[in-house]
């Protein structure tokens, strides 16, 4: 009986990279080839095509069978990619006799690559990822264009029978972004800003066509530019989910989202990013956040805490990184119109309750900032009229409307948060914190840190922080409109 023939490959299972190896052992019966170890359901179904192309090598007798096993053995190996290392593996077992130098070049590489049936190597997006990630480590689609030329490589290195280097498909192709432009709202987009250097969540609420989804879409343009390392994980899943990648991933799913859709399913065996993953170093925005489901709200609560999502699926445990800028928009009751300077809320009290108990207390407390739009300053439409608000909005600090302007403001402004503007920042909060949560404090203390560092004088700082703090109690957001203090929805505006 001959040795067990061994040959590496790599898969993504989720967030991370596991070796695959793939044993082939030549025994006597029936000639066949038979798949062991959880083969994906990609593999069971191409398994004729691998024997195919593992018999064009070598002698395949009548009562040889071959027996390849995956491993590791207790988690599901999904992936066209592993069909090359399978018929090289095969061919290896099937050779009379294989160089010894051939066998050391074959256990210094990892094998990748679907392919056809005329035994050409396709690239597949975890293909490309993979020869990506481990360049000089991996040999697959991107160097050889056929199984011949890679066993051609394996047998004689020297004689170079590789074609040119096949130019990758390009990974990070940059999206569109369409510019938002948002006229007014100066306060509004400063506390915007403030929030997005921080990464805080924010709820804007506010009745319909005040703007609020508008203000959301225009916040995409506060995100940081994403540096090497998270650059390479936004490639990785987006690659993994199929899509092309975004310089800055946003991502806003609709409000009847499946709770699956934001976690991450599988398919086909194999373990897909969600809409949470896929938000990864980017924004994402969930309009009419009420109408989410209870489930998915639960499971936003956890994610927004640990940043990550960790589940148990075919393939084992998978980990996807899940550390997003998160806004949520919502009306404040059911027909829209409460706390509106325009419309008459025509809700029933109970009504009123029943819609904002869908927001529960815990979720509620993850936004570190959550403002009441209200008609004052549409953000279009000639009904927009001057008031006394635009003239005080020049005592905020602007942020520039033009986009590279934009960005370098921000950029300032994230490298001047430094751990002594956060304990002036912690001094200044604590000054003014009577019985407020440790979630709140903490959430305080940072957005007024980004207050500083966007140049905001700490005495404005704190008196914007105490009318936030004040709507935040207030009747506009508490599940109980009765046991809260009442402010005005325009507060803000009085300032
Ligand atoms: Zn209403």
């Amino acid at each position: 009986m001959r040795d067990v023939v061994r040959v590496r490959s790599f898969s993504c299972v989720g967030f991370e990279d596991r070796e695959v190896g793939i044993e082939v052992l030549k025994s006597r019966g029936l000639q066949q080839l038979s798949l062991t170890g959880l083969p994906g359901p990609w593999l069971r179904d191409s398994r004729d095509k691998l024997r195919s192309l593992a018999a064009r090598r070598g002698t395949w007798g009548s009562l040889d069978r071959l027996l390849v096993h995956l491993l590791p053995c207790d988690e599901s190996k999904a992936g066209a990619h592993l069909e090359t290392p399978i018929v090289l593996a095969c061919r290896l077992a099937l050779e009379e006799e294989v160089p010894e130098a051939t066998l050391a070049r074959v256990r210094d590489y990892a094998f990748i690559g679907s392919l056809g049936l005329d035994g050409s190597l396709r690239p597949t997006e975890e293909s490309k990822l993979l020869e990506d990630l481990y360049p000089g480590q991996v040999l697959g689609p991107s160097r050889f264009a056929t199984i011949e030329a890679l066993w051609d490589y394996l047998v004689d290195p020297d004689v170079d029978r590789c074609p040119p280097e096949r130019a990758h498909d390009s990974f990070v192709a940059p999206i569109a972004e369409r510019s938002v432009r948002v006229e007014g709202r100066a306060l509004e987009r400063f506390l915007l800003g403030a929030a997005s250097l921080q990464r805080l969540p924010v709820l804007l609420m506010g009745p319909p066509g005040v703007g609020k989804s508008h203000l959301a879409l225009w916040a995409r343009s506060l995100v940081a530019p994403p540096d090497a390392a998270l650059q390479s994980a936004i490639r990785r899943i987006w690659s993994l989910a199929g899509s092309e990648v975004p310089r800055r991933p946003f991502v806003a799913p609709h409000s009847r989202v499946h709770v699956a859709e934001l976690v991450g399913r599988s398919r086909a065996g194999r373990a897909h990013p969600g809409f949470f993953s896929l938000a990864h170093g980017g924004l994402l925005v969930l309009d009419e956040f009420s109408e989410l489901n209870r489930d998915s709200r639960e499971i936003l609560r956890t994610v927004l805490d640990s940043r990550e999502i960790r589940r148990n699926g075919l393939q084992g445990p998978v980990r996807w990184p899940a550390d997003f800028w998160f806004i949520a928009t919502s009306n404040p009751c059911a027909c829209g119109y409460f706390g509106s300077n325009r419309t008459n809320c025509r809700c029933t009290t109970v009504a009123r309750q029943t819609y904002s108990s869908r927001l529960s207390g815990p979720l509620l407390d993850r936004f570190a900032l959550k403002l009441f739009l209200t008609e004052g300053e549409a953000t279009r439409g000639k009904r927009r009229r001057p008031s006394a608000d635009e003239a005080s909005e020049d005592e905020w600090p602007r942020l520039p409307e033009d986009e590279g302007q934009l960005e370098a403001r921000l950029e300032r402004a994230r490298r001047a948060l430094t751990p002594a503007l956060e304990s002036t920042a912690r001094e200044r909060v604590l000054r003014h914190a009577p019985n407020a949560s440790r979630r709140e404090i903490e959430n305080e203390i940072r957005l007024f840190s980004a207050f500083l560092a966007l140049d905001l004088e700490p005495e404005r700082g704190e008196m914007l922080l105490q009318v936030l703090r004040a709507q935040n109690r207030s009747h506009l957001f508490a599940e109980n409109p009765h046991a809260s203090t009442s402010v005005r929805p325009d507060a803000l505006r009085s300032l």
